[in-house]
Formats: C-alpha cells, structure tokens, sequence
C-alpha cells in the first residue's frame, strides 16, 4: 500500500499459513516486523533493493521470530527491537524495550505498549501519526487483537487480555491496525454465529470476502472498524470478554 501523500509506503508480506510480514519502507530503508521467516522477506528486499535497518518483535512464538536469524546474515547492522523481559526467548536483541518506552527508528516515532494475554510479555508498537510518515497513526499489535477477534490466551491471563485489548482501545479511532495474522474471514464467521443480525459484522465479511476472493489482504482495519465489528471489543465488561474467549476457544468453523 503506498501512501502518496507521504515518502513512507507499507507492504503486507503473506507467509506460511496465515501470517502477514508487514514492511515498512522509506527511500531504501526497511523496517520489518516479524518476520515469521526469512527467505521470502530477504528476497522481497533484495528485489526492491533495500536495506534492512530493523526488525521489531511482538512476542517469541517461532512464527514471528523464525525469520530474525536468517535476516541477520544479510543485514548484520539491523537493530533488533524486542521485550527486555523476553532476553532469553527472544535472542539477537539490540534494543531492549519495555512498556512505555519510546524509540525513534527509520524516522518514526514509536511507542512501545506491553499488551500480555496472549503470551506473557506481549509488545504493540504505535507509530504516531508524523507529517512525513502517515496520516494515521499505526498500530503493530502481533498477536494480541485481530480484526473482528483476539488472540487465544498461551500463558497470560483473561485479566491480562481484557486489560491489553482495553488499552488498544484507548488509541485514536483512525489508528490503522495492522495484526500478524489473516484471520478476519473467519473470525467474522465466528462473530456471526454470536450476532446473526449485527448489520456491521454481515457487511464487513462481504467486503473481506471480495478482497480474498481477489487474493488481496483484509488489513490493515482501523479502531474505528473494530469498535464496530469486533465483539471482544464491544464486551461491556470481563465477565461477557471471558465468555466470547471460551466460545471461541472451542469454536470449529
Ligand atoms: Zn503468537
């Protein structure tokens, strides 16, 4: 997706099952973030002739970390950005961050918010939005919400989740979400089998399923978006947010 409104451009990466590599690119530079593996990154930058500058890491899960290693062999300077709490599980770290830290990177301003429930330590970057990068501000949220779902608990807690997914919820409304996995098609399914008649859940899974149809991703979503079509999102309190968790949980669709 190239903003022409700016010199910024980010690319969505699909790789193995249903993982999305996002990119970020300015002039020659590329900020990556979790790169699930490496060869198909390498050559996407190899083919636009970029130059690695960094990765950021959400969470140690082999499917957003695999990749780190093998980028490291061709770009040997790439910060690595990753959870200061995670140092063992997170190896190759360069720049060791922790909730509310704030980092300037490839020219943008990042903030990093710790959002557990999904694994233990979990890292959202939030790129404000900056003249020269974006008019929206960014939200690289990993694992932790998906459009129209949220991430399954590993080894957080609901509280933590609940907690994570609120504070998410607190950016601005044109924040645009950009989450390490396709699973809007389906997780909007599940929503439907909760609220039948929810008109905003019914017309956005028409929308995503042309955009696949087409072989087209269905992010980046907004908050705004997600206010509207995502239940965990509109759960009035824990207590329904918990409940939506274990339906999911053991939902087959
Ligand atoms: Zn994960």
């Amino acid at each position: 997706m190239y903003n022409e409104k700016n010199c910024y451009s980010i690319h969505g990466l699909p790789v193995l099952q249903d993982n999305i590599v996002w990119i970020l690119v300015r002039a020659n530079e590329a900020l990556v973030v979790d790169p699930s593996v490496a060869k198909p990154v390498e050559e996407w930058l190899h083919r636009k002739n970029l130059n690695l500058i960094g990765i950021l890491q959400t969470h140690h899960h082999e499917d957003h970390i695999g990749g780190t290693e093998g980028l490291l062999n061709s770009w040997p300077n790439a910060e690595i950005v990753a959870s200061k709490t995670d140092l063992k599980r997170i190896p190759f770290q360069t720049k060791s961050v922790v909730d509310m830290d704030e980092l300037l990177i490839m020219g943008c301003h990042v903030k990093v918010l710790e959002v557990a429930g999904h694994t233990s330590t979990h890292l959202a970057y939030f790129i404000q939005s900056q003249k020269d990068v974006s008019s929206n501000p960014l939200l690289f949220c990993g694992d932790t919400l998906f459009s129209a779902g949220c991430g399954r608990i590993f080894e957080g807690t609901i509280e933590q989740l609940y907690k994570s997914i609120q504070l998410l919820n607190e950016l601005p409304k044109e924040t645009k979400v950009y989450c390490a996995h396709e699973y809007t098609e389906s997780n909007l399914r599940w929503a439907l089998t909760i609220k039948p008649n929810d008109k905003s859940i019914n017309s956005r899974l028409i929308e995503v399923e042309k955009r696949r149809s087409k072989g087209l991703l269905s992010l980046p979503s907004s908050l705004e978006e997600e206010r509207k079509i995502n239940l965990f999102i509109r759960a009035k309190n824990i207590e329904e947010f918990a409940n939506l968790r274990l339906k999911k949980d053991s939902w087959r669709g």
